[in-house]
């Protein structure tokens, strides 16, 4: 068994000579060590082999195996190569102190020894060996916890030369490039990965050619020494398949010189399909929300069709009145001129009126949605004003807007945002009718959080209901009778699209007060500096 790690250093004396062997240990014995003794060559090689001693003291005339040959054994064996053979011998003359050292030993004793002599030599020995074990044992730690994080990461990792050449390469790189490791290490990383042009693969090309293929992936990394990260690349495998990847490039330097690259990559085809699965579901959502938003804009404007006609039907009706007028004028002996022109142009004033009203209702069912714009606040809401003011005369109630005047544009949708700010007011307006009050509904815009313009909708009517908070956004909650109860979930995802949010607070003096928020619309000064 081998007992390296024993905790003193082992020291293995050989000589034939029974008396000098006995010398030996009582010179070294209760100092620290281990003492092992072969009086023969064989036997020492034995010990050595089994307890790999730290020193080998070791005679050279010997008969049968000599100490020259015992070294050259040990020195042979990688498993005794690294124990200090110190050579004991009477042998005091140059070649055969010369003769130990070209052996591969350690050190050389002249006999007869002084004891302090020995015990220093070995002492030394002993813990230069100690240390050098230790070191190189810390040394396979390292490199076997290298190894096994290198084999356990899933991205592929090659080390490149400055030619692209693959000096080393991980399981997952060989897996990913469907060969085993053996195959890679040698080829060149372009040739083995890209083609170039008309689907010519890289093997076709010479060294020159191949230099002059710049734009490769990576290629900057290994002559430049500029690191690079990429996603969506094509690389080729070994068979000539594809696959997408993204990879990450990083110069290799020795010192100041550029010695190549390393390159982690991995193949994305799976991210890249959840990717689009991901969209075309996100497509899907932004579908059904803007079919949902059509529909409930058309129901809104179902609601508001008692309304519409009756504005519609004012400016009709005086544009009856005045179209009859005019008549009159025109047929009487004397025609007042100055009077028909007057009265026609109030005929063409009352029909902008109800122009007005249906190129408003035709803008709001308009489908799709037309998608995000840079929208003034302010005239979005006086035109949802106006709009409303239809169901407020229903209502009996009033809409007032007040717009900060520093107000900045925003980036929205200006129906979806029509849309939400009118189903809020149709709200306040139908609580403030339940409570049987006149206030007006109030609508505030001011700036919020930076980056942000915030719109309150309050109202002095009924108030909320006492758990709100949990059920006021949930699809069908609704306290009225006729009422669906998807406004206000419909409002929230609308919101949310546009990148704002949406809530409500319970003010102090009564009623309720929702809000909510768009971005700022950046100047393409500010864009071009983020
Ligand atoms: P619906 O109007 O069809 O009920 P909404 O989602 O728009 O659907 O509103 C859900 C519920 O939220 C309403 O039924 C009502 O109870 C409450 N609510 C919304 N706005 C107000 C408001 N301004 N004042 C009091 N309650 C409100």
């Amino acid at each position: 068994m081998i007992d390296q790690a024993s905790a003193e250093p082992t020291v293995l004396l050989v000589d034939d000579n029974a008396q000098n062997l006995k010398v030996l240990y009582e010179t070294l014995k209760d100092r620290g060590y281990r003492l092992l003794i072969a009086n023969d060559g064989e036997k020492a090689l034995t010990l050595a082999k089994r307890h790999l001693p730290e020193v080998i003291l070791l005679d050279i005339m010997m008969p049968d195996m000599d100490g020259w040959q015992v070294c050259e054994h040990l020195k042979a064996d990688p498993a005794t190569a690294d124990s200090a053979v110190v050579f004991l011998s009477a042998l005091d003359d140059m070649d055969a102190k010369l003769r130990a050292f070209s052996l591969g030993g350690a050190d050389y004793i002249a006999k007869p020894f002084q004891a302090q002599e020995v015990i220093a030599r070995v002492s030394t020995h002993a813990r230069v060996i100690r240390l050098e074990r230790d070191l190189q044992q810390r040394n396979r730690q390292l490199e076997g916890d290298q190894t096994r994080i290198l084999n356990a990461i899933n991205e592929g990792i090659y080390g490149l030369d400055e030619r692209g050449n693959i000096m080393f390469a991980n399981p997952a790189a060989a897996m990913i490039s469907g060969c085993g490791i053996e195959d890679l290490i040698g080829r060149n990383f372009f040739r083995l990965h890209f083609r170039a042009g008309q689907g010519d693969v890289l093997h076709d090309f010479n060294e020159d050619l191949l230099e002059a293929a710049a734009g490769l992936p990576v290629q900057a990394t290994c002559h430049q020494g500029v690191a690079e990260h990429q996603r969506g690349v094509t690389f080729y495998r070994m068979d000539g398949s594809s696959f997408p990847a993204e990879y990450r490039a990083t110069p290799k330097r020795d010192g100041e010189v550029l010695s190549g690259a390393v390159v982690v990559f991995r193949d994305i085809t799976v991210e890249l399909e959840n990717e689009q699965a991901l969209d075309d579901a996100r497509g899907m959502v932004q579908d059904q929300r803007e079919q949902l938003a059509h529909a409930s804009r058309l129901a809104t404007t179902g609601e508001m069709a008692a309304g519409f006609a009756h504005e519609v039907n004012q400016p009709l009706t005086a544009i009856t009145n005045y179209a009859r007028v005019a008549l009159r004028l025109l047929t009487a002996e004397q025609p007042d001129h100055a009077l028909v022109v007057q009265t026609l142009e109030k005929i063409e004033a009352q029909s902008h009126r109800a122009s007005e009203v249906i190129r408003r209702i035709r803008s709001f069912v308009r489908k799709p949605a037309s998608g995000k714009d840079v929208l003034s606040v302010a005239a979005l809401l006086e035109e949802t004003r106006q709009f409303a003011e239809v169901d407020a005369r229903n209502n009996d109630g009033g809409v007032e807007v007040q717009v900060a005047d520093d107000i900045p544009d925003v980036l929205a949708d200006p129906i979806q945002v029509q849309q939400v700010a009118l189903n809020l007011i149709r709200n306040a307006l139908e609580s403030t009718r339940s409570a049987g009050s006149r206030e007006p509904v109030l609508v505030n815009v001011r700036v919020a959080d930076p980056g942000f313009v915030r719109i309150e909708v309050s109202d002095h009517g009924v108030g909320l209901p006492e758990d709100s908070e949990q059920r006021l956004f949930l699809p069908f909650f609704s306290t009225k009778e006729e009422g669906m109860g998807i406004g206000l979930t419909l409002c929230r995802s609308l919101i949310q699209a546009q990148g704002g949010e949406i809530g409500f607070e319970r003010p102090e003096s009564g009623g309720a007060l929702f809000y909510f928020t768009l971005p700022v619309a950046q100047t393409l000064a500010e864009a071009g500096e983020a």
